[in-house]
């Protein structure tokens, strides 16, 4: 007996037999040609920005940020094109997180960190004393 690996195609939901893609083929076929439509704006246009490249082409920006994302757009060939940081949404092209980000969560960290050092202490302190008064 030969199952055949059908799934719900993850862009448009319909029902389609699995394959490295993971998407049906339509899905393919319009993804291909998105991708497609963008390499030739960006071959006239190599200083486009992600806004400017989702105006020419019509290609949504989210969809060129995964384009960005699965490295199909190669930034280094592209000194404009952007994708928003996961934090705040400002223009970056590298990272996850726009620097501004990055520094903001690092010093948050590391007041977690003096926090939890403080509370240590507190509690060593306490263990002296609790075997002081034994
Ligand atoms: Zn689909
Ligand atoms: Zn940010």
């Amino acid at each position: 007996m030969t199952m055949l690996m059908v799934s719900n195609c993850p862009k448009c939901g319909k029902v389609y037999q699995k394959n490295v893609r993971n998407m049906c083929q339509e899905c393919i076929r319009s993804f291909d040609n998105e991708l497609d439509q963008c390499l030739n704006y960006l071959r006239d246009h190599r200083k486009a920005t992600t806004e400017e490249l989702s105006e020419g082409t019509g290609v949504k920006v989210s969809q060129i940020v995964s384009f960005i994302k699965e490295s199909r757009l190669l930034l280094m060939s592209y000194p404009n094109l952007t994708y928003p940081c996961n934090s705040c949404n400002s223009p970056i092209r590298q990272h996850n997180l726009c620097a501004t980000c990055r520094i903001r969560i690092v010093s948050d960290v590391n007041e977690m960190k003096e926090k939890e050092a403080k509370a240590k202490e507190r509690g060593i302190g306490f263990q002296i004393r609790d075997r002081f008064q034994r």
